[in-house]
């Protein structure tokens, strides 16, 4: 008998086999831990490690736009951005088929980053009152920032160049950068 436990046989057995944000390399975490093996422990081929950097560089590329765009690239900026992209390398090897989630977990790196540093990124231009822009889907290709109060699409991520103007100027750096 397992009633004890409080499972019910009826509960939702995750069939459609879609990943939550922790999927992944969490399944596997004790594979790898060097950084130089796949998921199943062989050694990446030239072409895979190939295709992980392809796609941490179309990130990085991305996320760096974004954070020029309302101008917080400052050099302390770029060199975390830089840490952000070292782990999400450890994480794509782990779970190769991650690819189009990296922009995404790379953007909200960013935030958490930048959270304990500078403040709150990307300031929505929407509203009046200053919060943080969301990123959507979490976990999942296509992210954009959204507007949680609003629940409106602001920007494709890597796209907030194209927004106006919004933010007053930046005032020094209170890191001394
Ligand atoms: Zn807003």
């Amino acid at each position: 008998m397992s009633d004890e436990l409080g499972w019910d046989a009826d509960a939702d057995a995750d069939a459609d086999g879609e990943p939550g944000r922790g999927a992944g390399p969490a399944q596997g975490a004790r594979l790898g831990q060097d950084g130089r093996l796949g998921q199943d422990g062989r050694e990446l081929s030239p072409a895979e490690n190939q295709a992980i950097e392809a796609v941490l560089h179309g990130a990085r590329a991305l996320v760096l736009a974004d954070l020029a765009a309302v101008g917080v690239a400052a050099p302390g900026v770029v060199s975390m951005l830089e840490d952000a992209v070292s782990e999400r390398r450890w994480w794509l090897r782990q779970w190769p088929e991650g690819g189009p989630h990296i922009a995404g977990l790379l953007a909200q790196d960013m935030q958490d980053a930048l959270l304990e540093t500078r403040g709150r990124w990307p300031l929505c231009p929407l509203c009046a009152e200053p919060h943080a822009l969301a990123v959507e889907p979490e976990l999942g290709p296509d992210p954009h920032w959204v507007c949680e109060a609003r629940r409106e699409a602001v920007a494709a991520v890597g796209s907030l160049r194209l927004l106006p103007p919004h933010a007053p100027p930046q005032p020094p750096d209170p890191l001394g950068g």
